[in-house]
């Protein structure tokens, strides 16, 4: 990180921050993403956006203009969420949205997510020291895969991000009776599974018959014993929706609770609802879209404007400063899979727009505030 000329250092949420003072102005223009995938994962998906911001200090460094304003590379910790609930880990960490509760509830291996940071920040809930204030910032910039099809669709190599949707996430565990496979009457069984697989389809009728928000998906069962000749006795579903509307949004807690308890009526189990968390749907800034638009226009690259329908670490971000964010197109949209890809053009096309897109943000009026 040398030859970018920034100073880097980690936080105590594991983030890597890379910084380089401006001219004049002590607030930083962030640049960033997320270095954490998903198992299974591509390798564009937060990737793209660390090394796109390296690649910028690095041409800032070797003869671009120089910035009024710091600039700050951010490789973010565990945006995709390991180990439960606590995605944009990272992020949340430093725009202070991190819940204590879910940052101190042991997960399966019995161990808080406190503790886990701590192994490699050295000291205990210290997670509170990666926080920053809004004065540190002038505006955040992000430069991410689509992870969907519409540029590629539309022949356009610049996505101008409109907003990012808000989601819910959410846990119902059913327990039934865990019993022999083959001497427990079908009439006598209190199936746990059966009762979680009519929670799946219940998710899915709710957002389509209902329009409880935009898409909602079940991404995730637990079975216990789940052993092929036991009953299963406990089944977990972890569940999430997404919306671009928090009104929307703040509606669905209660109505999957209902659903839920209704289903464990009906099959005769018992189920424990838990709402793990709601990020809240965050619109990207009037005056960095339109930066991010000059940007490209300088560039000579067509732009199109569109929602995200994935959370991002600009969503976090947004909450401490005006945010950002230029998608590129992802082959095919496929996104969270070995098979993601966006080819090296695209990449040098995003790159250009993130690096003029910096030079107009430096040139937007100067804010005031502890300099
Ligand atoms: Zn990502």
């Amino acid at each position: 990180m040398r030859d970018a000329g920034l100073e880097v250092r980690s936080d105590a949420a594991g983030n890597l921050i890379g910084r380089r003072e401006g001219l004049s102005e002590r607030r930083a223009i962030a640049v960033g993403s997320h270095i954490d995938t998903v198992p299974n994962g591509g390798r564009y998906d937060g990737a793209l956006g660390v090394l796109a911001g390296i690649e910028c200090a690095r041409a800032l460094a070797a003869g671009g203009p120089p910035l009024r304003h710091a600039l700050e590379v951010i490789a973010f910790a565990n945006e995709e969420g390991a180990r439960g609930s606590a995605w944009l880990f990272g992020s949340r960490a430093v725009a202070g949205l991190l819940e204590p509760e879910e940052v101190g509830r042991p997960d399966e291996e019995g161990l808080a997510l406190a503790d886990r940071v701590a192994v490699f920040t050295g000291g205990p809930n210290a997670i509170d020291g990666a926080r920053r204030p809004p004065s540190d910032f002038r505006a955040y910039l992000e430069l991410h895969v689509e992870q969907g099809p519409m540029l590629q669709a539309l022949g356009c190599p610049i996505g101008v991000v409109e907003g990012i949707t808000g989601r819910v996430s959410m846990q119902a565990t059913f327990r039934g009776a865990a019993n022999h496979a083959g001497t427990t009457p079908m009439d006598l069984r209190r199936d746990a599974l059966v009762a979680a697989a009519h929670m799946v389809l219940e998710v899915r009728r709710l957002v389509l018959d209902e329009r409880l928000a935009r898409v909602g998906t079940v991404g995730q069962l637990a079975v216990e014993p789940n052993a092929l000749n036991i009953i299963p006795g406990v089944a977990r579903v972890a569940l999430e929706l997404r919306d671009g509307s928090d009104e929307v949004l703040a509606a669905v807690p209660e109505r999957i609770r209902r659903s839920a308890e209704a289903i464990a009526t009906r099959s005769g189990t018992a189920v424990e609802v838990h709402h793990l968390g709601t990020t809240r749907a965050v619109p990207t800034s009037p005056a960095m879209q339109a930066a991010i638009e000059r940007a490209a226009a300088t560039c000579g690259l067509r732009t199109y404007r569109l929602p995200s329908g994935a959370g991002h670490d600009a969503l976090a971000m947004g909450h401490l400063t005006e945010m950002g964010m230029i998608f590129v197109p992802s082959a095919g949209g496929v996104s969270h899979s070995p098979r993601e890809s966006t080819s090296a053009a695209a990449c040098v096309d995003g790159c250009d727009v993130l690096l003029n897109a910096i030079a107009e943000t430096d040139q937007l009026p100067v804010l005031a505030g502890e300099n």
